[in-house]
């Protein structure tokens, strides 16, 4: 009766080991500022605009964003 043969690390093939990816903080830093900024501008306007300031009139935005004002804790009305 034959068994089955089971791998073992010593029978695995080798590989070459996994080169480390290199991301410079220089090529990743305009697009975290880009990416913060757009993050604080969405969540100004769901948690501000149209309440305790407004940069458009009326209630659209408000409208729009108003669950998720609720939802993220911000106080609406
Ligand atoms: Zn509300």
């Amino acid at each position: 009766m034959a068994t089955a043969a089971v791998p073992t690390p010593s029978s695995a093939t080798t590989s070459a080991p996994p080169v480390p990816v290199r991301i410079p903080v220089r090529e990743v830093l305009p697009w975290a500022v880009f990416m913060g900024a757009l993050m604080l501008f969405l969540i100004y306007f769901v948690g501000a605009e149209q309440g305790a300031t407004a940069i458009f009139s009326g209630t659209g935005v408000h409208e729009f964003v108003h669950d998720g004002r609720h939802l993220l804790a911000f106080p609406c009305h």
